[in-house]
């Protein structure tokens, strides 16, 4: 046995073996250590050599712990009853399970896709070629990340459990760009478009190379074929919204700023979605909005369509509650994993759907034809050759059937003749056997012999103590207790037989019947997986009508043009969990740039996400928080929002901040919208004015797009001046006494002070020193670098930030800072600094 073990731990080297014994899973030597240290297994030795095993029963919860860890687990299994094997029993690996290739419910979030990716950028070639496997649902996406950029951008939001990259020369430095992830290495090779099912047009060799590794890859793990994996969908990476992984972190889409913060995201506001296809579909939604207004615009009608209909919505909402994940029951289907219960789970999904289907189009005739979102759903839902599958099934299953198909009883009585006749057969001999007590207590004059049943002896007549003498001879002892004996005789043994053999038959019946359905539904995969998108599709309509319906939430209107209108608007988080102050923002053509100044804790960044999150839910076409919003599309969302909090080993945050800084302009264009908070906080006044003017500068003149850049540097409000197309807008507050109140209220124009020291005194430092500091401040008041630099000698000093060929402007022209390593932008930005000051100094004399 040890042998056979050696030889397939030979095989699957980089795995742990689960070797499959009895009712356990044995594992040896290394793997031992592993699981003991890991998991807390108790570490037992054979032979001398370690070992630890787990039951069969709870196998799925020890894989899944060993793969959040990261390891691979080889499953080994007995694959002939040892019952029935001579000698050793044989045994194969019947998959291996990786982060990647899990399909099993306990291994997965339900509300989330869990994509196996594979890259590969050939020596010599600029571009990326990546591809996405959700085994668990089958969809099967390839892409080419055109930059560094996308490529990181692509794999923050599919967020992949397990990269494959290759072991050679197909690498070329992708490993760097995945730091943290898990990746497994295989060979060069399996970088081909051959292994690759892929017959339509459209697909760039690249991508197709990418999914040729995952190809390989789930054959080499899987073992069986996998039905269900889709047919390739090759998509564009530029046809979604381009968001930035520091955009999705700034905005909270998916999850809190600082991690295990309990706060609310956008995604938790909008999930109001049933199922789990609908989960992930409005995940994959919100991070990954739309640019062509035509498909938003449907997304609209769909939603909008339900939006004053809360009763058809009701009605929906409670049929697709009785839907479960029909596109991962699916999967477990095309992998050949399909037990009982789930099988019993996807006949009632399937048995949803007609209600559905009508509810859906008798629900809204009132309001005319129905949207072509909501008619493409309902073409998908209404497909006959499901629904005949569905009825031939539906009565096969009892409620509760047994995890193991070949336990028996899973089928309901009245179901199949053939099988009923089968257990007739077994219950008449049942009756028999029973009415041999009767008969045998007559004929052997024993009043209390029993007829009984266990597994190890199978049936019995029993005859206690007193009575033995009157035992016959045709008895034959089987079993002695303390005061009574078991016997056999002949025609208990063949009815016994009787029995065991029509209950097997019957057991088998039940297993063909079970196949017979199963393989009928195999054949529908496709069918099966358009329904569960239209599902998807519809619960996620219902979804984004219902919270706009709770929230009271606009549709929105685009532009063509770059005006940008929220009359009233809210942060959808915030307004949750407060009494919130709603404000508008209007930035007509002309007007690009938004300085926004107030103290702390005015709303400034409160305000700034607002405007970024409902640009964004209405490019997922979701209705809006405001009581009107006029936008244009937009191509991009930066957002940089309390980066100064995100410390990155080895980086300063100042460094960082510069580095994304240097990102947005060189990849926003008019299209996009930018919301910088607080941008140069990291480092000394001089420097954070400086760069941030300089920034700000960049933006209105050179990109015009739409920014709201929020500071508390008053000196940048003097740009409204100098530039036509910025504006100053400051967040209210009033002043009580020494006390500030925050009104929460934007306004044109600037603020003045920025009010800190008030904000200690709200925070309970004590009064003297909130005394002392407002003496400190206005002695800075008077007479600092700063106050001069700001109000008395700006025009000495800021227009030579305003004249194109300042020297510094110059040099931040030709930077690249795409190309530059931390310490190069650290030398330059000294110099800048440097020439700056000389400036000023001249400036002084
Ligand atoms: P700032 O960026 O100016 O320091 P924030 O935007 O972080 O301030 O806002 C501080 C707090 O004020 C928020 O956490 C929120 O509780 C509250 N707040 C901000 N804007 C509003 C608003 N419009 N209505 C109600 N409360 C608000």
């Amino acid at each position: 046995m040890m042998k056979q073990y050696l030889r397939f731990k030979a095989d699957y080297p980089d795995s742990i073996l689960f070797f499959h014994l009895g009712d356990f899973y044995e594992v040896f030597f290394d793997d031992a250590e592993v699981l003991s240290r890991e998991l807390d297994v108790v570490l037992t030795s054979r032979n001398g050599h370690p070992m630890a095993g787990v039951p069969v029963r709870r196998g799925d919860a020890y894989v899944g712990q060993l793969l959040k860890r990261g390891y691979k687990v080889a499953i080994c299994q007995q694959v002939e009853d040892p019952k029935k094997a001579k000698g050793l029993v044989k045994r194969d690996v019947v998959r291996v399970v990786t982060p990647g290739t899990a399909i099993d419910d306990s291994l997965l979030d339900a509300g989330m896709n869990n994509y196996l990716a594979a890259a590969c950028r050939p020596v010599g070639e600029g571009r990326i070629g990546l591809s996405f496997l959700d085994l668990s649902t089958g969809e099967f996406l390839c892409t080419v990340a055109d930059s560094i950029a996308a490529f990181r951008g692509e794999i923050e939001r599919r967020d992949p459990s397990e990269v494959l990259l290759s072991s050679g020369s197909q690498e070329d430095g992708l490993a760097e760009l995945l730091e943290g992830r898990v990746i497994t290495r295989v060979p060069d090779s399996s970088f081909t478009a051959k292994t690759v099912r892929y017959d339509g047009l459209g697909a760039d060799e690249l991508a197709l190379r990418a999914a040729g590794a995952i190809s390989s890859y789930v054959a080499d793990t899987q073992k069986a074929v996998q039905v269900h994996i889709r047919s390739i969908r090759p998509y564009s990476i530029s046809d979604q919204m381009d968001l930035d992984p520091f955009t999705v972190t700034s905005l909270e889409l998916v999850r809190p700023l600082r991690p295990g913060e309990k706060k609310g995201t956008l995604l938790s506001v909008l999930d109001r979605t049933i199922t789990g296809m609908g989960r992930r579909r409005l995940r994959k939604a919100v991070l990954a909005p739309l640019l062509d207004r035509s498909a938003i615009e449907e997304r609209l009608d769909a939603v909008e369509a339900f939006v004053g209909e809360s009763l058809v919505r009701a009605e929906l909402r409670e049929l697709i509650g009785g839907v479960h994940d029909l596109e991962r029951l699916v999967g477990k289907l095309g992998a050949g994993r399909l037990r009982p219960y789930d099988l019993f789970l996807l006949l009632k999904s399937l048995g949803a759907i007609p209600p559905i289907s009508h509810g859906l189009s008798e629900g809204l005739t009132g309001a005319g034809p129905l949207p072509s979102e909501l008619k493409r759903v309902k073409e998908a839902l209404d497909d006959p050759d499901l629904e005949r599958i569905c009825t031939e099934y539906a009565g096969m299953l009892i409620d509760k059937p047994p995890v193991d198909p070949r336990d028996g009883g899973m089928i309901r009585d009245g179901y199949n003749q053939e099988l009923d006749a089968l257990r007739g057969e077994v219950r008449s001999l049942r009756a028999q056997i029973a009415s041999l007590e009767g008969k045998e207590r007559e004929r052997t004059g024993i009043p209390s012999l029993k007829v009984g049943y266990n597994r190890v002896f199978g049936y019995y007549l029993e005859v206690t103590r007193p009575h033995l003498t009157k035992v016959p001879p045709e008895y034959r002892r089987r079993q002695t207790l303390a005061n009574a004996e078991r016997f056999i005789t002949e025609e208990l043994r063949s009815l016994e037989e009787k029995i065991s053999l029509a209950e097997e038959r019957a057991k088998a019946f039940e297993v063909h019947l079970f196949d017979r359905a199963v393989e009928a539904l195999r054949g529908a995969i496709p069918r099966l997986q358009a329904v569960s998108d239209a599902l998807a599709d519809l619960d996620f309509f219902l979804c984004l009508a219902d919270v706009a319906h709770r929230n009271g939430y606009v549709r929105p209107e685009f532009t063509d043009g770059h005006s940008l209108l929220i009359r009233a608007g809210r942060h959808p988080v915030v307004e949750q969990v407060e009494e919130f102050v709603p404000n508008d923002l209007d930035l007509p053509e002309g007007r690009d740039l938004v300085i926004l100044t107030g103290p702390n804790m005015a709303g400034k960044s409160v305000y700034l996400r607002q405007a970024a999150l409902i640009s964004l839910m209405a490019q997922i076409g979701s209705f809006v928080p405001a009581e009107r919003a006029v936008l244009p599309i937009v191509d991009r969302i930066f957002a940089r929002v309390g980066a100064s909090d995100m410390l990155v080993a080895g980086v300063s945050t100042f460094m960082m901040e510069m580095l994304e800084v240097a990102a947005i302009l060189e990849r926003a264009t008019e299209r996009s919208l930018v919301i910088l908070d607080e941008m140069g906080r990291g480092t000394s006044t001089f420097d954070g004015v400086s760069i941030a003017w300089a920034v700000a500068e960049e933006l209105a003149r050179r990109v015009r797009a739409k920014t709201l850049f929020a500071t508390h540097y008053q000196e940048l409000t003097q740009l409204a001046d100098q530039i036509p197309n910025v504006v100053n807008l400051h967040v209210a507050v009033k002043e009580v006494g020494k006390e500030v109140v925050f009104l929460h209220r934007v306004e044109e124009g600037t603020a003045e002070g920025s009010y800190g020291v008030h904000v200690a005194r709200l925070a309970g430092l004590p009064e003297h020193v909130t005394e002392a500091a407002d003496r400190i401040l206005e002695r800075f008041l008077a007479d600092a670098p700063l106050s001069r630099l700001g109000r008395e000698e700006k025009t000495e000093v800021l227009p030579l930030f305003g004249t194109e060929d300042h020297p510094v402007l110059i040099r931040l022209k030709k930077l690249d800072p795409m190309k530059m390593t931390p310490l190069e932008a650290l030398q330059v930005l000294a110099e800048l600094k440097e020439r700056l000051v000389e400036k000023r100094r001249e400036g002084d004399e």
